[in-house]
């Protein structure tokens, strides 16, 4: 299916940062074929942008989707206390249904919030893979491997087992990619570490993996290892330019070296930080002047409790500007280069994601402008961090097709899902 989206103001992310105004974008056969005024091909389908913003599709870099069973169930807890008292005795009773539901409304959550990419991190991943195909969103997926037993395995070499054949099983597929995760290094022995870097590294992979959270770990990993994380992972070989660390709020200077000489991606998630006081500061500035690749996440929806990336994006520039008392920094600009192009490059799509330009993948969101709270226009990167919400977002392609047409949901019912999803979490906290 062809369409066309005419008379739109397109915020392109590509390396000029180019802002269109009247501009036409062409899609045929899921990809940006041309972004030009008055475009005359022929399309299946015009959509009127007068009046609306085309940005590329933000990147969710790290998630848990179907903790959306547990959003709202226990807050105002600290980490270690609120794992191993609340999330975990549930996880344990986890059934694939309840994460196949649990995907499916934090997928729909996130299309109609202008997420077109997320990156997850969990159990029965066949399941969330098939939430995924159904709401098709592009999905980033990976079994979470730790030493501890979870509802999917009891050994951490089952674990990379099924990680494995996950991995081979939807290898090629257009929406699923997938990965592999360490869980964490206070969850993960150095073997069980090792193992999935040996998987990853056979498929060329990426390795997704919490690190350096709390002060916790820190002090942990130095009275074990007698090193920071970062730096733990660097001595047993773990960290190359195809590791995505998520938090990184407590990286020393050392450590931030060591991610720029191993280009090692990072996804920061400032909401969940903030939520779970994980003290430190994640280091913004240092890692942007070392050039680190930067993206955003909003951790799982336990720990958010939303999966909101216009949220995430305020909130991120708010964070700094205050916790440095510099309201220069970071700009507007820099902080949607993380939640686009930044995603992209750190999922190793740069050329295929992250930006509107001829040749990329057609993953599109349209937002509507004519709302009291974005008026008037000066600026619309700044509109787009500081002032415009999810609920903004009217319009969603993903990959040329259109998913949410003037805040509709086109393939899936909403409310039957919402039924659905209330009957088995009212089961899952019986059972
Ligand atoms: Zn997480």
């Amino acid at each position: 299916m062809s369409i066309l989206i005419k008379n739109c103001l397109v915020v392109t992310q590509d390396k000029q940062r180019r802002i269109l105004k009247n501009h036409d974008i062409l899609i045929e056969k899921g990809k940006i074929v041309k972004v030009a005024r008055n475009i005359q091909d022929y399309a299946d389908k015009i959509i009127d942008g007068e009046n609306k913003v085309a940005i590329p599709g933000l990147i969710n870099t790290h998630t848990h989707v179907s903790m959306t069973l547990f959003r709202g169930y226990a807050d105002d807890m600290e980490l270690h206390r609120w794992l191993t008292e609340k999330i975990w005795p549930l996880e344990a009773k986890l059934e694939a249904e309840d994460c196949y539901l649990g995907a499916l409304i934090g997928c729909i959550e996130m299309v109609k919030s202008g997420i077109t990419s997320f990156v997850d991190m969990y159990f029965f991943m066949n399941d969330v893979a098939r939430a995924v195909k159904e709401t098709g969103i592009r999905g980033f997926l990976s079994y979470a491997v730790l030493d501890f037993p979870t509802p999917c395995f009891s050994s951490p070499s089952e674990g990379i087992r099924k990680a494995e054949e996950f991995y081979l099983k939807w290898s090629g597929d257009p929406l699923v990619e997938p990965l592999f995760s360490a869980h964490a290094i206070y969850t993960c022995s150095e073997e069980t570490l090792l193992g999935i870097k040996e998987k990853a590294d056979k498929f060329k992979a990426l390795i997704h993996i919490h690190l350096s959270e709390t002060e916790k770990e820190v002090r942990e990993s130095i009275e074990k290892t007698g090193l920071p994380p970062a730096l733990y992972l660097e001595k047993i070989g773990f960290l190359s330019e195809n590791v995505l660390a998520a938090h990184c709020t407590w990286l020393n200077k050392e450590e931030i070296g060591v991610f720029s000489e191993k280009k090692v991606k990072v996804s920061h998630n400032p909401v969940s930080n903030m939520k779970l006081a994980v003290g430190g500061r994640f280091p913004l500035k240092a890692l942007m002047e070392k050039k680190v690749t930067l993206s955003l996440g909003t951790d799982g929806p336990a720990s958010n409790n939303s999966l909101d990336l216009f949220e995430t994006m305020k909130a991120t520039s708010l964070l700094h500007k205050y916790l440095n008392r510099d309201p220069t920094f970071p700009s507007a600009q820099q902080v949607l280069d993380m939640a686009t192009i930044g995603g992209a490059t750190a999922l190793r799509k740069e050329r295929e994601l992250g930006s509107i330009e001829p040749g990329k993948k057609a993953d599109i969101v349209i937002l509507n402008f004519r709302k009291p709270h974005l008026t008037p226009l000066h600026k619309v990167v700044s509109h787009l961090v500081y002032s415009a919400k999810a609920s903004d977002v009217e319009t969603v392609i993903i990959n040329g097709e259109i998913l949410l047409e003037e805040g509709k949901l086109l393939r899936l019912n909403e409310r039957k899902v919402i039924e659905r999803v209330n009957e088995r979490v009212a089961n899952l906290i019986k059972r």
